[in-house]
């Protein structure tokens, strides 16, 4: 960048021990609304990594030993604090992101705080289990205690909001933690980070460091004294830090990607369903885990759905994201939207047809938004299953429907994917939700509605959708060792 362009970009620092650091070397982040580099974030590798475990260590005595009341009414401080801050909060993650300032205000940032909020909460509410032995003259009990240094690694999808659905839990069992958010979203984590001493977090009870997976996040997982790795993000991602944690045997928790199938029976309410399912295709521009990208329709209603879901998606307004009425924003990067692009040229190669979206219909965008990442929601059909499309984790605004006639078939084809994260099920029959709910290879089955959430149960993936659940219960399990100790009387 020329020296005027530099000056005004935002330079981002990490978060070492309670203090701003400065890194040697910077890497570029872009609006992907505009196409500008309007953003600097530290190229954070071993060195950094090095101080903040060691910041993050030396802060493990102090914050391991607080009751969890003190440890709650902090985490609750920094909710309140982040809700203060939520339209600051909301803005840098739509023009980091790209995604729809609507969203943003009433998703992310508010799903950040509230992950403060309940891990604040439920931290005071766990027991522990207790089994008398009286031939023996004993009683059992299991007591947890925090681990020591959390490892979390977020993608950028929901920047604060997966980033703190670990930060929470994590500090709230008593670890300190060093985070290293996605290098393309670092922002908020940053500004998150300005809030943490008046919340009354101590110093290096969570670290910041900023960067590369390949850098700081490998620096990260290869650290001998960083016992746990939380991470979300993709399945190959996952499968190398498996590879290079397990020399040190890291308790790894993996939230991984989806190809979420959605089966709409021919009894749905389709009033409901439609829109629903627009949704669960398209939010975000697609680029949640939990996006619905297989649709599979009852082959009676096929032509109805098909007709009116092709309508309500074209609703769907594209452009400017800090238009409140925008519907979908910019995707994540130019790559990331050529690789989205490739795979809807892929279908129509293969003999596929699109009714809607891209190359289809004119993406019509305002001036200054020209050299965004835009894509219009878009809808495929006469695809085969084999097809890449209804393979693999697109994580766009794609979206393909196909027809079928029973259950038993729909129940294979549904899960026919290596993946296994969350699945939506239509039909006004209770008997029929529940037989294929209990069938359906997934970590979550959505019946008539689609990411309707209760953090006390488990949220995570079956097959190479991941390893291990995020939840009050089992966030609780991750973050904490159990011991099982026996008194004899
Ligand atoms: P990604 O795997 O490319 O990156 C995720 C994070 O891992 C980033 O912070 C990245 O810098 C880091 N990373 C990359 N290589 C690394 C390495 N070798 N060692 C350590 N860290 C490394 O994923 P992404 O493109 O940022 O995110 C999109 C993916 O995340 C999609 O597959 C999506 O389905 C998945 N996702 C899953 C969930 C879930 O809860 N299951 C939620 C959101 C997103």
């Amino acid at each position: 960048p020329t020296m005027a362009h530099s000056k005004a970009l935002l330079v981002l620092e990490n978060f070492i021990g309670g203090k701003f650091v400065p890194c040697s070397s910077y890497i570029d982040s872009y609006n992907p609304s505009t196409g500008d580099v309007y953003c600097r974030v530290p190229d954070s590798g071993k060195e950094e990594v090095e101080a903040a475990v060691k910041a993050a260590k030396d802060a493990f005595p102090i914050w391991s030993s607080k009751t969890p009341l003190e440890r709650s009414q902090i985490l609750n401080k920094l909710a309140d604090l982040i809700e203060r801050d939520l339209e600051a909060f909301a803005q840098a993650e739509s023009k980091d992101q790209g995604k729809t300032i609507t969203f943003a205000r009433t998703v992310d940032i508010p799903r950040a705080a509230h992950n403060f909020r309940f891990f604040a909460s439920s931290i005071l509410h766990h027991v522990t289990e207790c089994t008398e032995m009286p031939s023996m003259g004993c009683v059992h009990y299991t007591s947890r205690a925090p681990v020591g240094v959390a490892g979390l690694i977020s993608p950028w999808n929901l920047p604060l909001y997966l980033l703190t659905w670990k930060i929470a839990p994590a500090i709230a069992c008593g670890n300190t933690v060093v985070a290293k958010p996605s290098e393309m979203t670092s922002v908020t984590a940053w500004m998150m980070c300005k809030l943490l001493e008046k919340a009354g977090v101590p110093p290096g009870v969570v670290n910041v460091v900023f960067g590369t997976g390949a850098k700081a996040g490998e620096a990260l997982v290869c650290h001998p004294d960083v016992p746990l790795i939380s991470f979300t993000g993709s399945t190959l991602t996952a499968q190398r830090i498996t590879e290079r944690s397990a020399p040190h045997c890291k308790r790894l928790s993996l939230e991984l990607g989806g190809k979420n199938p959605a089966i709409i029976f021919d009894d749905a309410d389709l009033s409901q369903c439609i829109p629903t399912t627009v949704r669960s295709s398209f939010a975000n521009q697609g680029e949640i885990c939990l996006c619905t990208s297989r649709i599979f329709v009852q082959r009676g209603i096929y032509s109805e759905f098909l007709k009116r879901f092709v309508a309500e998606a074209k609703k769907w307004k594209t452009g400017n994201p800090s238009d409140p009425s925008t519907d979908v924003g910019a995707l994540i990067s130019k790559e990331h939207l050529e690789k989205v692009r490739n795979y809807v040229k892929k279908a129509q190669a293969e003999g596929a047809r699109v009714l809607c979206g891209e190359g289809v219909d004119p993406l019509a965008l305002p001036p200054g938004n020209q050299k965004g990442y835009f894509m219009l929601p878009t809808v495929i059909v006469e695809v085969k299953d084999e097809s890449c499309c209804m393979q693999e984790e697109i994580f766009g605004p794609v979206t393909c429907v196909v027809a079928f006639d029973t259950e038993e078939e729909v129940i294979q084809r549904a899960n026919g994917v290596k993946y296994g994260l969350a699945a939506t099920v239509w039909s006004s029959n209770v008997g029929r939700v529940h037989r294929v709910a209990h069938r359906l290879q997934s970590g979550l089955v959505w019946t008539n509605c689609w990411l309707v959430r209760d953090l006390n149960l488990p949220f995570g993936g079956m097959k190479a959708s991941g390893i291990g659940r995020e939840g009050a219960k089992d966030s609780y399990e991750f973050f904490t060792e159990v011991k099982t100790i026996t008194i004899k009387h």
